[in-house]
């Protein structure tokens, strides 16, 4: 088991996340309605009644955290007021922090480029984060002809917009996703 940092599992999640996890009744409106549950290894109730237990290896190791596609589906179905998606980003927080992501797919690797590109820029810069995920999992070729399409279709930018304020979007990201890398 690993060392958790201060409180139970359960009490970080809260603090970080702002949900109250023990308000879930595990009626399972959100994994019904999650476009991503056919991939998931842990579907969404799951992860949740997986927290109010503390099991924090299973979840920090987990694919599923790293398949959530932030869509808050699961946040406009639940009744008891519960995102799954909020507690997904700090069990995204957890799992980078005590290097136990699961590489695996690619996502956390793709995650931390998004969000360097994001501190970086002050917005992201796709065609920059996609070349530091494609160098970080190696997979030169994979989607290479969308990328084609979508750089012929002018949705892939050669150089990064700029917005003037980045300090206070570093700052911001530093706060909600802590300091280490993938
Ligand atoms: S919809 Fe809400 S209450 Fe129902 S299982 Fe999901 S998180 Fe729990
Ligand atoms: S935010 Fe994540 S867990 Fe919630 S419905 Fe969307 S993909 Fe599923």
């Amino acid at each position: 088991m690993i060392r958790l940092r201060g409180s139970s599992l359960p009490g970080e999640i809260e603090a970080l996340s702002g949900q109250r996890v023990f308000d879930c009744n595990q009626c399972a409106k959100c994994t019904a309605g999650c476009p991503m549950s056919f991939a998931m290894d842990i579907q969404p109730n799951q992860m949740i009644r997986l927290v109010q237990l503390g099991q924090a290896d299973r979840l920090l190791r987990s694919k599923a955290i790293w398949l959530c596609s932030s869509c808050e589906t699961c946040a406009a179905r639940c009744p008891m007021s519960v995102s799954v998606a909020e507690v997904v980003d700090a069990l995204r927080q957890l799992s980078r922090e005590r290097g136990m992501a699961d590489r695996s797919t690619g996502a956390p690797q793709f995650h931390q480029a998004f969000l360097d590109s994001v501190a970086r820029h002050g917005r992201a810069h796709e065609l920059e984060a996609i070349g530091v995920y494609k160098a970080k999992t190696r997979r030169f070729f994979d989607d290479i002809g969308l990328g084609i399409r979508m750089f012929r279709q002018g949705k892939l930018s050669l150089l990064p917009h700029r917005i003037q304020d980045r300090d206070v979007i570093r700052r911001i990201i530093r706060q909600s996703s802590g300091s280490s890398k993938t």
